[in-house]
């Protein structure tokens, strides 16, 4: 786990002085870092061989990617200079690049680099995400100032704090009474793929609320034991994904023919078998939507 010095990032002085020994992952306006060791052409389908057992997941396995730290270099610049915090040894800060000739997203490599480098990345790809497009006070339109290390911007005309937004979401893995697994397909995703249903939290809604409409509207499905399972940030550019799983009532799926364009209820025999013909492809090792598949693949008890 990264220590995201809490403590002292209020205190510009004390951030300003890790500066010169600290090492700086740079990302570019696409969210690409420099990294070695990755090898993903397609974030959709780095699964496959995962699930079909022809190579161990990269959660079980040594993290085979790294990412290309480089040297602070040059003055402190608060605007630029973002503190993700210390991971061992390691003070990291973020900064914007241009664009680098190559690099990779959280997406592509997040899960083949080691915890707490895909936790800095997650971090890096979040904070980049906002300094780039908040960077005015949405109240009075004042330009506003990087604060406490890179996490927080200053409002000088309303004297406000202005934190970066998150956008959750949630995503459910949906059974029936014969333990098959419910996938979907949305009408933008190219041939094959399927995935588990998902869905913005409407305001003032509860996650549980939104697990039962999205999953109504979504598959025309009602469930019942919703249970929470776990959560990822998704700083695309400010999501969190809320992982649940639930049971279905019924077994009668209606999708809305817009947003999902096709579910299908499969049996671990029917999913394993159109993996490996192709038929169907699997989101990448990166998405929690990866995890809840494989957590029902692997029959973990409940
Ligand atoms: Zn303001």
């Amino acid at each position: 786990m990264v220590d995201r010095l809490g403590e002292i990032r209020r205190d510009s002085a004390a951030v300003a002085a890790l500066w010169p020994e600290a090492v700086v992952l740079g990302i570019d306006d696409k969210g690409r870092m420099p990294m070695t060791g990755v090898d993903v052409p397609d974030p959709w389908g780095m699964s496959t061989d995962v699930i079909l057992g022809r190579r161990p997941s990269a959660a079980d396995s040594t993290p085979a990617a790294r990412l290309t730290l480089v040297a602070a270099q040059g003055p402190y610049d608060p605007e630029r200079h973002w503190l993700l915090g210390r991971d061992g040894e390691r003070v990291v800060f973020a900064t914007p690049v241009s664009e680098l000739s190559s690099g990779y997203t959280l997406r592509e490599a997040g899960p083949l680099l080691p915890v707490a480098e895909s936790e800095l990345v997650a971090m890096a790809a979040a904070l980049a995400a906002w300094h780039r497009v908040e960077a005015h006070c949405p109240t009075c339109g004042t330009r506003t100032a990087v604060a406490a290390g890179g996490t927080c911007r200053w409002c000088p005309s309303c004297e406000k704090d202005l934190f970066p937004r998150t956008d959750p979401a949630i995503i459910v893995a949906i059974t029936d009474a014969d333990d098959r697994l419910l996938l979907a397909r949305q009408g933008v995703w190219a041939t094959g793929r399927h995935s588990v249903l998902a869905g913005f939290v409407e305001a003032g809604e509860a996650l549980e609320q939104a697990v039962h409409r999205e999953v109504l509207e979504e598959s025309g499905l009602q469930v019942e034991d919703v249970t929470y399972f776990g959560s990822q940030p998704w700083p695309f550019p400010r999501s969190i994904m809320l992982g649940f799983r639930a049971r279905a009532l019924t077994t009668d799926i209606r999708v809305d023919g817009e947003e999902i364009v096709s579910g299908r209820w499969f049996t671990r025999d029917d999913l394993l078998a159109d993996v490996g013909d192709g038929s169907v492809v699997l989101p990448g090792e990166a998405s929690i939507a990866f995890r809840l598949i494989r957590n029902w693949l692997d029959g973990t008890p409940d």
